[in-house]
């Protein structure tokens, strides 16, 4: 990809590498544009990997430490986005930073504020899978997402990657909830598999680990991980 990045946009990387993110991406934010913050249309995506030791806790059932881990992470990548933003803030600009798992509220109690798996696609890290994960190019689906909406003047490094499940149906076969159906995802945003069906199989079945909020199982099967 030929492109001209910016001083600042080198800075806010470098920062963030500095912060600890495992991966960063940039984009337009074009039509994925948030009534929370209308004017900024350009976005930052950063990622954290879970520890291999971690995923390989999780068997038919989510494990304690793998419940810990999500919301660790969820926290860590809360506390780096709002650094960036702040980052962001000095040079001159508007930043707003989105928390890696918060919902829409009653109304939409399954999407996200943003959807912080396009901000990630559209940033050239990796594509969605069949699962409905993110599945990075470096880690597989072993990350969590967050996202910086910003004014300040971005340039993607990375082209878009195509979808890489190709034949794969791993996924679809562990799943515990029939959740996952085997479809690639559309091109206009909707939903490739049931999130209410892995809601309420969570909350029936893994009330002991995290109040039936997550199960794992679908991230730990992925042949996308690069388990060493
Ligand atoms: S998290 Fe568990 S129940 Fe939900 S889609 Fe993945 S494997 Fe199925
Ligand atoms: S398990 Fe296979 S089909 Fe499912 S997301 Fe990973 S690569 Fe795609």
């Amino acid at each position: 990809m030929d492109m001209v990045i910016s001083k600042e946009q080198q800075e806010l990387k470098a920062l963030a590498l500095k912060l600890g993110v495992d991966l960063i991406g940039f984009c337009k934010n074009g039509d994925q544009q948030t009534p929370l913050a209308p004017n900024l249309t350009n976005a930052v995506s950063i990622a954290l990997k879970y520890t291999d030791s971690i995923l390989e806790s999780i068997e038919t059932a989510p494990s304690y430490a793998y419940f810990h881990a999500y919301r660790t992470l969820n926290t860590y990548l809360d506390n780096i986005a709002y650094r960036l933003a702040r980052a962001i803030e000095k040079m001159g600009y508007n930043a707003f930073p989105v928390a890696a798992s918060q919902s829409q509220g009653k109304n939409a109690p399954y999407n996200g504020v943003v959807p912080h798996k396009t901000y990630a696609v559209k940033s050239g890290l990796g594509f969605v899978g069949k699962s409905g994960l993110f599945i990075s190019k470096e880690y597989g689906s072993k990350v969590r997402l967050a996202t910086i909406l910003t004014d300040m003047p971005l340039i993607p490094e990375q082209p878009i990657i195509e979808n890489g499940c190709g034949n794969c149906e791993l996924c679809v076969k562990a799943c515990p909830a029939g959740a996952i159906y085997g479809e690639l995802p559309t091109t206009n945003g909707e939903r490739n598999f049931s999130a209410e069906k892995c809601s309420e199989y969570m909350k029936k079945h893994f009330q002991d680990v995290g109040r039936g909020s997550v199960c794992g199982i679908c991230i730990k099967v992925c042949p996308k991980n690069k388990l060493k």
